[in-house]
């Protein structure tokens, strides 16, 4: 595949550079809000751990409708999107664990037995 030449001018910088300080901006943002847990109630309420909800939210994904089974309890779960979870959220709230990625909520290495471990 071949691309066509990209046009560099004053318009052109000028644009490259709005957006350059607008992504540095969100990044930085985003950090503070992850140092800070800015946003921990709402991040719970959704079961994610801090990387998901603070640097992964906008996944991006095909527009697609997408199904796919809990990785614990087998219940059929519904997405628009290909960007799919591995857990269903009660199976996340059980078990302490992020609903979009499958790690721990807290991204510890725990030594004690999961929930569904046991059971
Ligand atoms: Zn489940
Ligand atoms: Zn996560």
């Amino acid at each position: 595949m071949k691309q066509r030449k990209a046009k560099i001018d004053r318009v052109s910088i000028a644009h490259a550079n709005g957006n350059a300080r607008r992504y540095a901006k969100g990044y930085m943002e985003s950090v503070d809000n992850f140092r800070g847990d800015a946003q921990k109630k709402e991040r719970l309420e959704k079961h994610l751990c801090k990387s998901c909800f603070y640097f992964f939210k906008s996944r991006i994904g095909g527009a697609m409708m997408t199904s796919r089974a809990c990785g614990l309890c087998d219940t059929e779960m519904n997405f628009c999107s290909t960007a799919t979870d591995p857990l269903c959220l009660s199976c996340a709230k059980d078990n302490g664990l992020c609903k979009q990625c499958g790690g721990d909520i807290e991204s510890k290495d725990r030594r004690n037995a999961y929930p569904f471990e046991i059971n």
